[in-house]
């Protein structure tokens, strides 16, 4: 979350403006990929953004979703969306960014997420292994970003790490989402699924699918309908076998859509076809980008 490509309220740097990645080989593709979590104001990426939306056009995935943690990176994630096309954003305050969150970070998220191409509040939740910070203050900063994306009329995007119990509550004591959300990268089991299903959420598998120790949460992908299925990378995280040491970026998304695939006994362009509609109706991303 340091040294950002893309300063927060500067003009994002010549070198970055126009860049259409190239789409001659994704035309001839059978499948069309949307990667609908990662983090392309991470370190690892400054000054290779160009390279990596080439990277990933070629290898099939035509829109990425990025999401900011804190207020600055959001900033950098809607400027990434403004200076380029295939890219949208989401805002939000993670929960390992949680400390000091008052009135004033409240305000600028709110601020950004008025902004174009903002397409949800993310990505926001509570995280029980890696914060800092108190589960009582986590769900605090959680549940009053919860009520912003009501009152703006957005999704959320959750982040949920060993809270599934506490997601579930903060997320019933919000009432009705008009706009439902994502489970992002998620790790629960079915009952938590189903029940984020029927409240309007997608459920979005990444690399991690692909991993030896993932049995369960295999089990979960192969049990739920694939009307509530979504892929992501959460890059440069979570690089899917068999890449894994490697650095993750939106091009290896393909490698968590075969898995899929596999799973559900269905051709690759089919769960392509269904998860790329899928994110397209959550985030309201325009479809016909995409044919
Ligand atoms: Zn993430």
């Amino acid at each position: 979350m340091s040294n950002l490509s893309i300063r927060a309220g500067g003009e994002p740097d010549q070198a970055f403006m126009n860049i259409e990645p190239t789409t001659q080989t994704a035309a001839a593709l059978p499948f069309t990929l949307i990667d609908s979590h990662c983090h392309l104001h991470a370190e690892e990426y400054q000054g290779v953004v160009p390279q990596i939306l080439a990277n990933a056009a070629q290898a099939g995935v035509r829109q990425i979703v990025t999401l900011g943690t804190d207020c600055t990176s959001s900033a950098a994630a809607v400027a990434l969306a403004a200076a380029y096309r295939p890219v949208f954003a989401c805002v939000g305050v993670h929960p390992e960014e949680a400390a000091g969150f008052d009135e004033g970070v409240l305000a600028c998220i709110a601020e950004l997420a008025r902004k174009e191409k903002v397409v949800a509040i993310g990505e926001i939740g509570l995280d029980y292994v890696c914060s800092g910070i108190t589960a009582a203050e986590q769900q605090r900063v959680f549940s009053r970003q919860l009520a912003l994306a009501k009152e703006l009329n957005l999704p959320v995007v959750i982040h949920d790490r060993n809270a599934h119990g506490d997601i579930a509550a903060c997320i019933r004591k919000a009432g009705h989402l008009p706009r439902g959300g994502v489970m992002h990268c998620f790790s629960g089991d079915l009952r938590l699924a189903q029940e984020m299903a029927e409240r309007g959420f997608m459920i979005a598998f990444s690399g991690v699918l692909t991993f030896k120790n993932a049995a369960l949460l295999r089990e979960v992908a192969r049990a739920l309908d694939l009307s509530h299925l979504m892929l992501e990378t959460d890059s440069p995280y979570l690089t899917p076998v068999p890449y894994r040491g490697k650095r993750n970026e939106p091009a290896r998304l393909v490698h968590t859509a075969r898995m899929l695939a596999d799973l559900k006994g269905l051709p690759l362009a089919e769960v392509a076809r269904r998860t790329t509609a899928n994110t397209c109706k959550i985030f309201h991303l325009p479809e016909a980008a995409l044919s």
